[in-house]
């Protein structure tokens, strides 16, 4: 029988022992070995931290995001080679469609993260903290890649989705991953590292692999690696607490069991979209990945007096869902990944049937389609009721993670709130909803609980990725329970795999430290005017001052009749009284526009376009008889990827505008975004 290689220090290696056996879940047959018996762990952390680490954050963040988007082009071009595999899982289409390509969609998305961070190897994060009264000594953060190992020991159900939402990450944040599958499934894991491998797309020891038994991976880890784990309480718990973890201070994010639930809101009725809806979303969440999903709906939340219709509707869904191979086009849901996993499922139901009971379904028996029931890891939906959610507890405490939920009544929206926490922190909950204050009163008391909540109606429906789908861009994770780690979420995400560090000094310095102009630094005054220079000659703190103009009443006449801005305080000199203003004041727009008739060189050169203003401030009155002059300074700079062969070449530049009056002091501070052209228009 095959024995699958495990990838470390950029080898495959075929483990010493007899391995643990991996099996088809659909028909019993065995696939595969695994075994990491006598893998020398700490080479690999040594080899991940120097060869890949290294590689890594020598790459400025969009390079890291052209190597992920590559990465996500090419496993996306041979996505269908794991479609088999997974199915091997249990998985049917729809299931492994959200790990392969929701994996994929995973990188893409992350590969776009990369136009939100400057096109540096590190990021700056915020903005500059005044730490002197007269402006020679400032704040600051940058943040920079550890310079360890992402660890992620991951959960059985999504073998590759598992894998890609996290690497994508610390891949972006210019950190190696070492990855460990859950062993029952690791076989499909270790299908797409193979792929991901001969690609070549990856720098040497960016990605390793451990199919198996994590061994004594742990006792390796130090304080700039970082790990992730998604799998049980019970499991992770231990893992927290591992010595190592613990006296190297190693970030540990943990996402763990978690009893989401789904509320139909109190102004639901029957007959409404909502309320079909509700049973559909519902069902599917039931049923989805046999309910292996550390997402799906755990507790069905209705309004005592729908609770059997709800019951009723929902049965009648679940008994249409046909069971079975999940390579017949008929069936909905597969098997689970495993016996293993179904032993445990019937175990844990077990236990919630000393205080709940049997609505739908018999978990003695199922019913396939193109398999045999016994051979495979099949189980029926099972649906339960609980009628006294306060007093019967077990509901909110116990986890059976497979195709099984339970109804529970409640009786106002407050109940149903506390209802939803008497999970003591779940990943997500949704609620269904037409009613705006029902749903902004829901989530705002049931936030504190939850990671995500989602609000749905018909609305949105069409559109919405439903309850159970974390997406790239939204925090996962969930307090408590479910573990108390955040992942994803855009660049929060990526923050996980870097140091923050503060910096502090002069503006000059930390201008210097961040390639970003701070206010107050030295400035340079070239001859020639910014707008005719290309975007390789300007350099961050380059000035230029304008001449000077003094304001008058007619340019405020004239701008509000030009803009229809009849602003009684730019307009009506007799209506100031109880305002800050001692006279008409002048727009801020107009300064601004006036600004811009100052900074601007009309002649043709590299700035191709303006295209926005970030951070207007209008900082003093500017009364007629003021005389206004603009410093026009480079602020940052960040190169652009050609979109084609054809597409010039080009940057974008941020420009530091300060319009200051006769005493010096700044009436208006902007920064202003610019397209530049290249002057080398072939590299
Ligand atoms: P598990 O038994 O806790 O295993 C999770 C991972 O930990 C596996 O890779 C496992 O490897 C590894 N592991 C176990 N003991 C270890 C040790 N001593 N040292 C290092 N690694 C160790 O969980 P599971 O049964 O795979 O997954 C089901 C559970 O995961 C459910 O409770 C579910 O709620 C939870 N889950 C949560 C999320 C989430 O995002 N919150 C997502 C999916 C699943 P082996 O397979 O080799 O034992």
């Amino acid at each position: 029988m095959q024995k699958l290689e495990n990838y470390l220090c950029g080898k495959w290696i075929t483990a010493d022992g007899e391995g643990t056996a991996l099996y088809n879940s659909v028909n019993g047959q065995q696939i595969a070995l695994a075994s990491t018996k006598g893998l020398d762990f700490k080479a690999a952390f040594e080899y991940g931290r120097q060869t890949g680490g290294q590689a890594l954050r020598k790459m400025t963040f969009h390079e890291r995001g052209r190597m992920l988007k590559a990465l996500a082009l090419h496993l996306h071009s041979i996505k269908d080679k794991f479609y088999p595999i997974s199915y091997q899982t249990g998985a049917t289409k729809i299931d492994s469609w959200i790990d392969i390509e929701g994996g994929i969609g995973n990188l893409f998305a992350n590969a776009s993260l990369r136009k939100q961070f400057a096109d540096q190897t590190y990021y700056v994060d915020g903005d500059h903290a005044p730490l002197s009264k007269g402006g020679t000594f400032i704040g600051h953060h940058i943040m920079v890649p550890k310079e360890g190992v992402a660890v992620h020991i991951n959960a059985y159900n999504f073998p590759i989705w598992g894998m890609l939402e996290k690497i994508a990450v610390n891949l972006l944040a210019g950190m190696p991953a070492i990855v460990k599958p859950a062993t029952v499934t690791s076989f499909l894991t270790h299908a797409m590292v193979k792929e991901i491998e001969q690609s070549r797309i990856l720098p040497k020891g960016a990605l390793q692999l451990v199919c198996g038994s994590a061994g004594d991976m742990l006792d390796h880890v130090m304080c700039q690696d970082v790990v992730t784990f998604t799998g049980s309480a019970a499991t992770g718990q231990n893992l927290k607490t591992h010595p190592k973890i613990i006296s190297e201070s190693v970030p540990f994010n943990m996402e763990a069991d978690s009893l989401n639930s789904s509320v139909l809101g109190p102004d639901v009725k029957e007959d409404s979209e909502e309320f079909e809806l509700f049973v559909k979303e519902v069902a599917k969440e039931i049923t989805i990945k046999a309910g292996q999903k550390c997402t799906a709906v755990r507790r069905i939340l209705v309004p005592e007096n729908l609770i059997d219709q709800v019951q009723q509707a929902v049965s009648i869904r679940l008994a249409k869902t046909i069971i079975g191979d999940p390579t017949n086009k008929e069936v909905r849901m597969g098997a689970l990944a495993g016996k293993e996993q179904l032993k445990d499922v019937q175990m844990q139901l077990g236990k919630l049937l000393k205080s709940s009971e049997i609505v739908f379904g018999d978990p003695s028996k199922v019913e396939v389609l193109g398999a045999k029931a016994d051979l495979g890891a099949f189980m029926s939906p099972v649906l339960l009721r609980n009628d006294d959610p306060y007093k019967k507890t077990d509901t909110h405490n116990i986890e059976a993670f497979g195709p099984v939920s339970t109804i529970i009544p409640y009786k106002t929206l407050d109940e149903a709130i506390e209802i939803t926490k008497m999970g003591l922190g779940s990943l997500c909950c949704s609620i269904v909803t037409n009613d705006a204050k029902i749903a902004r009163d829901f989530s705002i008391g049931a936030a504190s609980y939850h990671g995500r909540i989602l609000t749905l109606n018909a609305e949105c429906a069409k559109e919405s990725t439903g309850h159970g789908s974390p997406m790239p861009l939204l925090v996962h994770g969930g307090p408590g329970r479910a573990g108390g780690g955040e992942e994803m979420g855009g660049i929060r995400g990526v923050k996980h795999y870097l140091q923050r560090t503060a910096i502090q000094g002069s503006p000059s310095m930390i201008s210097a430290i961040t390639e970003v102009y701070q206010y107050g630094a030295k400035q340079e005054y070239p001859v020639e005017h910014l707008f005719q220079k290309h975007f390789e000659d300007l350099k961050v703190g380059q000035t230029y001052i304008t001449h000077k103009h003094t304001i008058t009443d007619a340019d405020i006449v004239n701008f509000a009749n030009v803009s229809g801005d009849h602003f009684y305080a730019h307009t009506d000199e007799t209506s100031l009284e109880g305002t800050i203003f001692e006279r008409r004041v002048a727009h801020g727009y107009y300064i601004l526009s006036k600004a811009a008739g100052m900074f601007v060189d009309p002649r043709k050169g590299p700035v191709l376009l303006n295209y926005g203003i970030d951070e207007a401030r209008f900082t003093k009155p500017v009364y007629p008889g003021t005389t206004i002059g603009v410093k026009l300074t480079v602020k940052e700079k960040t190169q652009q990827e050609k979109r084609d062969q054809d597409d010039i070449k080009k940057g974008i530049v941020k420009f530091m505008v300060e319009v200051y009056d006769q005493e010096d002091e700044t009436v208006a501070l902007a920064t202003i975004l610019t397209m530049v052209k290249n002057k080398d228009q072939k590299a």
